[in-house]
């Protein structure tokens, strides 16, 4: 068994705190991986860097060699041309060897740099001996070429070639050693960044999965959220709608009307049933059930009696009973004819007092779940504040109605009942009972006395009549009883088994005796109904005068002046 369920603030507070939770550690972990993805990245971009040095230094060094290649395949032919066959040495040739001079001072000066930056600093001292010793010779070639005879240029050219091959040999040895660096250094560069992606790609996954994870998360309270807000919307359509087709009822039987057609509507897998306590509050009474007529025979109710025997009433809260096998299943789930069951029991509250309950029952283990469970209740309570409503208004209208002492209808409402039949031109008796010596009954046994004696015939008269007969207390010890299509004859007939009916129950002794006396006319009599009760009052007098405790009928006139009463 448990209560009706309400949505947990804890449960809520857990759920947001386990989000923030998520959030918080997705951020640590994407964090943490972009850390690490960097350091692999940072250092294959300085090794690309080193690599891209090593290759500005080995073009350097290409580009010297380039020179020294340049000198050996142009210049070279040249003075060896001189030296051989011409007598003169050509300007322009001198001019090209000054501009190779140049170039190698300067290419060597960038070369040697850049291997000193790169730690080569045995081949950036090699080469720039080698090529200074070069381009010395080479100057003081130009100058020698001037005067000195070709013999002597000859030879010197022939140092140079020495000096030339030296230098290159020096350079190819710095190419090669400046490749290898360069090849290492590139090859470092792509496993670092290699590492650095692998990194990099793992950090990714990881965000879009933790990503994910916290969309799909977000995405489930959010459609938690919209569901709750459009049943809570949903549900206050329901309860405006119930309010106001229950604020057009103008009776329990209506407001009963109204709650089966709700019920139908807002939990129309259920059968339900609705138990309310007489106005003696000891029985239950089934005011409503759900059931279509067209499913009559699996209609089960529960066979609770009454309010104190129902576990949900005496509680005066909602239970829920998932199975009727459990042990602490209400009892009087057990042994219906169509089997086990689940229910729920909404207790009925009518003016602060707990005197019904709604029943409703489901399938065995499958009981009607929160969201049911909060239609019942906003049902129940509507109708328990409607039908208390109601009940006020007939009670306050019926004490309009009544006369407080008997109960029976008073002067007034006698008048209204009457107009209506006057209205349909439908007949009857008028019967005018006075309670014979009824002072001398005062007198001798109080006034208490009285009023028992006029509670006790009222009983008696109400219980000798019809209900469709109007029995009224007219004043004081005088009552009228205006019984619809009903011949005067009859009317005494009735009265007489009244007389005969007040004597046997006063034989009980508890209150003292007393007779009554009656004067009859017919609604024929006379056109108004004053000159109706005046022909009876007549009546009522010969029956009083002739001795009492006997009924009197008036008779009609001859020429239909006033009725005789019959002596
Ligand atoms: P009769 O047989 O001629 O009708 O004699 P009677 O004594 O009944 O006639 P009367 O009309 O003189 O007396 C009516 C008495 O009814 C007077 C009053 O004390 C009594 N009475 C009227 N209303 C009440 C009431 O509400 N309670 C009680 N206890 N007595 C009432
Ligand atoms: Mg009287
Ligand atoms: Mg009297």
């Amino acid at each position: 068994m448990m209560r009706g369920r309400r949505r947990d603030p804890l449960l809520r507070l857990r759920a947001r705190r386990r989000v923030w939770t998520y959030g918080a550690a997705a951020v640590v972990i994407v964090v943490v991986l972009a850390v690490l993805s960097v350091g692999p990245m940072l250092s294959g971009r300085a090794d690309v860097r080193r690599a891209s040095r090593d290759d500005l230094a080995l073009q350097q060094v290409l580009d010297l060699r380039a020179t020294f290649a340049e000198f050996q395949l142009y210049l070279l032919p040249q003075f060896t041309r001189l030296s051989t066959t011409a007598t003169t040495f050509d300007p322009t040739d001198i001019a090209a060897g000054v501009k190779i001079v140049q170039t190698a001072v300067t290419q060597t000066a960038a070369a040697t740099k850049s291997l000193s930056a790169l730690g080569l600093r045995d081949d950036a001292a090699a080469i720039s001996s080698a090529s200074a010793t070069f381009t010395k010779s080479l100057t003081a070639l130009g100058a020698l070429i001037g005067g000195r005879p070709l013999a002597v240029i000859a030879n010197t050219l022939v140092a140079e070639q020495t000096r030339f091959t030296q230098a290159r040999a020096v350079t190819a040895d710095a190419a090669t050693r400046l490749r290898a660096l360069s090849q290492a250094d590139a090859q470092r560069s792509i496993r670092e960044l290699d590492n650095g992606r692998v990194v990099a790609l793992v950090a990714d996954a990881c965000a879009a999965a933790l990503a994910i994870g916290a969309a799909l998360l977000l995405g489930r309270q959010l459609r938690r959220r919209e569901y709750a807000t459009r049943s809570n919307t949903k549900r206050r359509n329901y309860e405006a709608t119930l309010q106001e087709a229950l604020d057009m009822a103008d009776t329990e039987i209506d407001a009963y009307t109204v709650v089966t057609k709700a019920l139908r509507t807002s939990v129309p897998h259920l059968q339900v049933e609705m138990l309310v306590a007489d106005s003696s509050g000891a029985h239950f009474h089934q005011t409503l059930h759900t059931t279509e007529p067209s499913q009559t025979d699996q209609r089960c109710g529960c066979d609770v009696v009454s309010p104190i025997d129902c576990p949900a009433t005496r509680r005066g809260h909602t239970l829920v009973f998932p199975s009727s096998q459990e042990l602490n299943a209400c009892p009087h789930l057990a042994g219906r004819p169509s089997g086990e069951l689940s229910a729920a029991c909404v207790a009925i509250s009518v003016t602060g007092r707990s005197s019904g309950v709604v029943h409703a029952m489901g399938p065995d283990g499958t009981p009607p779940n929160e969201n049911d469970v909060r239609y019942l209740e906003i049902t129940t309570r509507h109708a328990s504040e409607r039908i208390a409503m109601l009940r006020a208004f007939a009670k306050s209208e019926t004490q309009a109605r009544t006369d407080p002492l008997t109960g029976l209808w008073n002067r007034r409402s006698l008048e209204n009942r009457v107009r209506e039949l006057t209205r349909d031109a439908t007949p009857y008796a008028l019967a005018y009972g006075d309670l014979d010596h009824f002072k001398i009954l005062n007198d001798t046994h109080g006034h208490e006395a009285g009023d028992q004696a006029l509670r006790l015939f009222a009983k008696v008269l109400r219980d000798s009549v019809r209900p469709s007969d109007i029995t009224a207390r007219y004043g004081g010890e005088e009552f009228v009883i205006v019984l619809p299509d009903c011949p005067t004859e009859t009317a005494t007939k009735i009265l007489e088994r009244l007389r005969e009916q007040l004597a046997v129950t006063l034989t009980s002794g508890r209150v003292p005796a007393f007779t009554v006396s009656f004067g009859v006319a017919s609604s024929t009599d006379a056109d108004t109904f004053d000159d109706i009760v005046a022909i009876a009052d007549q009546a009522l007098l010969t029956a009083k005068a002739n001795g009492r405790n006997r009924v009197v009928v008036a008779v009609e006139r001859a020429d239909h002046s006033q009725p005789i009463p019959l002596a």
